[in-house]
């Protein structure tokens, strides 16, 4: 491995306080780095340069059970950057900032995500923040207190409609998790996989018995010579 210097610990500080970064928005922040800590603009091309960063910072935290992932987001299809925990079988449960009873919140909250009927991938706000009012013997406002502190760590993202849904973060993190826990479409499970990326679907799209991002499915018709059907079913809410 290279050296590690300090364009290394900036990029990392930078990437973990996000709770994801687009691609352009990274290899701009990634340019203004090292010309501010080195003096001079990166001698290479900056997309291969920033992957060798990249590299060199995920074999040194790798050890320590982090890796920053690489993720397409699910509606652009654009590929964005997350820093994630990849340690244990249980990530939920060795998370310290929460007590336990909040922690069981989250996963029933994951689950009722998952098990949302009509591939919807998503709750009503107002449902998830009634239901833990309930099962921690909350108040409303404490509850929502709660939602709103889950949202801003990163756990779950909001549609326009207020509806809640799993984040990118999360489903990067908790993919084994998902899958182990969920079982996968292709074994007739609830996490539905993507037929041409082959990542969890929770935004996308239903043709016939197989389930698509909405760019993978373009991809897949043009690869495969098959004219798209507009005729789906739609995975996940609206508006988001
Ligand atoms: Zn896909």
């Amino acid at each position: 491995m290279s050296e590690y210097t300090d364009i290394h610990r900036v990029l990392l500080t930078y990437i973990r306080s996000c709770k994801y970064i687009y691609h352009h928005e990274l290899l701009e922040t990634f340019q203004t780095i090292y010309t501010n800590l080195s003096g001079e603009s990166p001698h290479e091309e900056p997309l291969q340069q920033l992957n060798k960063y990249l590299a060199d910072i995920n074999s040194r935290i790798s050890p320590h059970g982090f890796k920053i992932e690489r993720k397409n987001n699910e509606l652009t299809g654009e590929l964005c950057y997350i820093f994630i925990n990849t340690v244990g079988d249980d990530i939920i449960k060795q998370n310290t900032l929460y007590s336990p009873p909040e922690l069981d919140t989250i996963k029933q909250i994951i689950d009722d995500i998952v098990e949302a009927p009509e591939y919807k991938f998503s709750l009503g706000k107002v449902n998830v923040q009634q239901k833990i009012a309930n099962s921690l013997n909350k108040t409303l406002k404490e509850a929502s207190n709660l939602v709103d502190r889950l949202i801003d760590d990163g756990w779950f993202e909001v549609t326009l409609d207020d509806r809640m849904t799993l984040s990118i973060k999360t489903i990067a993190e908790l993919k084994d998790y998902l899958i182990d826990r969920h079982g996968s479409s292709t074994n007739e499970g609830k996490i539905l996989i993507c037929q041409q990326c082959k990542e969890i679907v929770t935004l996308g799209c239903k043709h016939e018995d197989y389930f698509f991002h909405f760019k993978c499915y373009d991809v897949y018709c043009r690869n495969n010579n098959i004219e798209p059907d507009q005729d789906f079913q739609r995975i996940g809410p609206e508006n988001v």
